[in-house]
């Protein structure tokens, strides 16, 4: 059959192939226009990447079932990107492209927008929706009453309600139309800026045209936001577009509510809280360039920006920027590797920066720019250890610290707990005989939960109810060993009764709307305890907090990963950096059973910069990240031997090489994860190209290995995360 010239499209498809798929197409295709094509049994929606005259398929080739677009979805750029990032972090093509388009677009639905108006609840609603006539129209009130900011008539069509229920409730002014939202630009008086910021900003805006990362190092308080919004200005006066990346739940209404201010409907946002329909209008508005800012989490670094002239990485360090499944990329890295290709710049921020950002800028690749005091004048809150060895602890909590929480309180302040363990014990333990609840799908224990009362696997999210016996001896004395936050509320409530203890852990946060109720509560500013996991560490301001408390600083001290002083350093200054921004001068104590040892004392200072050079030298001694770079390859099975002998066996096509450690194939530190067992095989060099290449044999060796399809295995490039 003859073919005429470039109606051959080569395709990306999702799913674990590690090739491109081509197909005849009636006319010539773009690269970056989507396709439905037949795969296997399969209807697949695909990506054309490439247009050829020739396939180096010998057989015939199947066509094209339709064309899903008349002009590409993905941008020239968009799709280089993803080939970089599919590269870097060897990961098939197909599902890298993927994570460019939003839900709707994988599915091969068309391009649209929410431009519609939402529908909601009325005044004259009944009280309660079963009051309504009809199934239809109840079930049409319900999700109304359950979506208070509305929903459009596509996603009520989404849930069976049809349009003529719609009219019906309508006509019975239960419902009304709501236009979409507008914000309003207000004009607040921008800050004079301090000395530190300015600096800071005039160094980003001398060179706007071209790539330069710059790390921006600034205390809590220090004014980072306020540099980001008057760089922007700058960018989107001069008619460019800009990406802002925060963690996941850095997003508050606070942090959106500045962006607003300055900048109202210029500003669009790309959340995982997002129905996928407002996901797309996001991504659309984006594409089309009617939105010039863009805040969002990890994904909408892949969110098409043509005119991109800058992009933010707030709270840099923060580990929900990396994906820990599937495509393992991180969003900072990847911002770098766009704002690279885009030609422009890209501002890391953080008080605590993670260790390759500041390695980076102390070895002069990027611009560093240092904030050290905070931008109120407020003074910088005083840190202390208190050492609690041999001393009277009340669950955990010291004399003098239970002292010190009375005295804030009482002041009518309020009083920051953090513990950074959820759920009420971490072991429940048989008196008699020692037996401990443990997991049978892990190698953990399991966390003792008194709301609802269950035992809880961490790793795996199994549910056991409380044995009143011990299973083994069946003694009937079990002790809950050690603290959690539902166990520390307790203990709160009962010594300062008269106040309030609002606890914020993934547990009692399911919802947003719950965390932002709880918020709201603390921002009332009353006297109260707030008592929370690293939940409380991200971004938050709470201007009445003047006491930080870390109840027990030691946690992190043991951890096997390496980068356990870091995130504990991270963390606990995170925390300690929403006390005292308003008037009032912060205090922050740690609790500690080791004050001598040296990252203990150096968190006592406050000084995370300091604490920093410290342990990247020892980095450097140890040959550890960011001195080297890591990969590893990850494999697990029902029993330990087969995926041990599957990476002893790729290990065997590494060619050895000074400039590259191979360390393992060992068990994980955690072998055992829900009923999986687990080992890794480590890589590290100095030289980027010498790892990819040893990766790319190991990933050949791999996908031709006969147990390929009995062992789970996976490839972590810059992993966070070594467990
Ligand atoms: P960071 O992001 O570094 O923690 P923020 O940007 O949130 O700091 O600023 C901390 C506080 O200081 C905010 O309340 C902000 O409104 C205020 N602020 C920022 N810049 C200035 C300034 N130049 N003068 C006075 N107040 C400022
Ligand atoms: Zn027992
Ligand atoms: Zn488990």
């Amino acid at each position: 059959m003859e073919v005429t010239a470039a109606s051959i499209v080569r395709v990306a498809l999702p799913g674990p192939l590690r090739t491109l798929f081509d197909y005849r197409a009636q006319a010539p295709l773009l690269p970056g226009t989507r396709v439905q094509v037949e795969f296997g049994k399969r209807t697949l929606v695909g990506v054309v990447m490439d247009c050829v005259d020739e396939s180096e398929h010998t057989g015939p080739l199947k066509g094209v079932l339709e064309v899903l677009d008349r002009a590409p979805v993905l941008a020239p750029p968009l799709l280089d990107l993803m080939r970089r990032v599919s590269e870097y972090y060897l990961h098939p093509l197909g599902d890298t492209v993927a994570h460019a388009l939003p839900v709707l677009l994988r599915r091969g639905e068309p391009l649209r927008t929410a431009h519609q108006s939402t529908w909601q609840l009325s005044a004259h609603a009944p009280e309660s929706p079963d009051d309504a006539p009809g199934t239809r129209q109840r079930q049409a009130l319900h999700l109304l009453a359950e979506h208070p900011d509305g929903l459009t008539s596509t996603e009520l069509a989404q849930s069976g309600i049809s349009s003529a229920t719609l009219r019906s409730l309508r006509s019975r002014d239960w419902i009304q139309a709501t236009p979409r939202r507008r914000f309003e630009i207000q004009h607040t008086p921008t800050f004079t800026l301090t000395g530190e910021q300015n600096d800071a900003v005039q160094s980003i805006l001398s060179d706007t045209a071209s790539f330069r990362c710059h790390l921006l190092e600034g205390v809590t308080g220090s004014g980072k936001t306020e540099v980001y919004l008057q760089v922007i200005r700058n960018i989107v006066d001069a008619g460019r577009q800009v990406l802002v990346l925060i963690p996941e739940i850095g997003l508050t209404p606070q942090t959106l509510g500045r962006f607003r201010e300055r900048f109202g409907d210029d500003v669009g946002v790309s959340h995982s809280g997002f129905t996928d329909l407002q996901r797309l209008s996001a991504w659309v508005a984006c594409q089309r360039g009617e939105r010039r800012i863009l805040i969002g989490t990890r994904s909408a670094v892949f969110t098409p920006l043509p005119d991109l002239g800058l992009i933010v990485v707030d709270e840099e360090h923060d580990s929900s920027f990396k994906q820990e499944e599937g495509l393992r990329y991180c969003a900072r890295d990847v911002a770098i590797m766009r704002a690279q290709a885009a030609g422009c710049p890209v501002i890391l921020g953080s008080a605590t920066p993670a260790f390759e950002s500041l390695n980076n800028a102390l070895r002069r690749r990027y611009r560093h720019h240092r904030m050290l005091h905070r931008a109120t004048g407020s003074a910088a809150p005083t840190s202390r250890l208190l050492d609690i060895r041999g001393r009277h602890l009340d669950e955990g909590l010291s004399d003098e610290l239970i002292r010190l929480i009375a005295q804030h309180l009482e002041r009518g302040h309020q009083v920051l707990v953090f513990l950074n363990r959820r759920g009420f014990a971490p072991i429940l333990m048989c008196h008699q005989c020692g037996w401990t609840a443990s997991c049978a799908r892990c190698d953990a224990r399991f966390t003792l939960h008194r709301e609802p009362p269950a035992l809880i696997c961490h790793h795996c999210d199994a549910r056991r109810g409380i044995p009143s016996a011990c299973p083994d001896c069946g003694g009937d004395e079990l002790d809950a060993l050690g603290l959690g936050t539902q166990r520390t509320e307790q203990t709160l409530s009962r010594l300062f009764p008269g106040y309030p203890v609002i606890r914020i852990d993934r547990d009692t946060m399911r919802s947003r709307k719950r965390f932002e109720h709880a918020l709201a509560q603390v921002h009332s500013e009353a006297p109260m305890i707030l008592l929370g996991t690293q939940m409380l560490a991200k971004g938050h301001h709470f201007p009445g907090v003047t006491l930080v408390a870390v109840v027990n600083v030691d946690a992190g001290l043991f951890s096997a990963d390496f980068r356990g002083p870091e995130h504990m350093a991270q963390i606990v200054l995170q925390v300690a950096g929403r006390a005292g921004r308003a008037s009032h001068p912060g205090e922050v104590v740690l609790q500690t059973h080791h004050p001598e040892h040296p990252t203990v004392a150096a968190l006592a200072t406050g000084d995370y910069h300091g604490f920093a050079l410290r342990a990247l030298e020892e980095r450097r001694l140890a040959r550890f990240p960011p001195h080297a770079h890591m990969a590893i390859l990850r494999a697990e099975a029902q029993s330990l031997s087969r995926p041990m002998e599957f990476l002893n066996q790729l290990k065997q096509h590494l060619e050895p090489s000074p400039a590259l450690e191979i360390m393992g194939p060992l068990p994980s530190p955690m072998q055992r994860k829900a009923g999986r067992h687990r080992c890794q095989l480590v890589l590290l060099s100095r030289s980027r190209p010498l790892l990819h290449q040893s990766l790319q044999r190991l990933l050949d060796a791999a996908q031709d290995h006969e147990s390929r399809r009995q062992v789970h295995w996976s490839i972590d490039v810059d992993p966070l995360d070594t467990f």
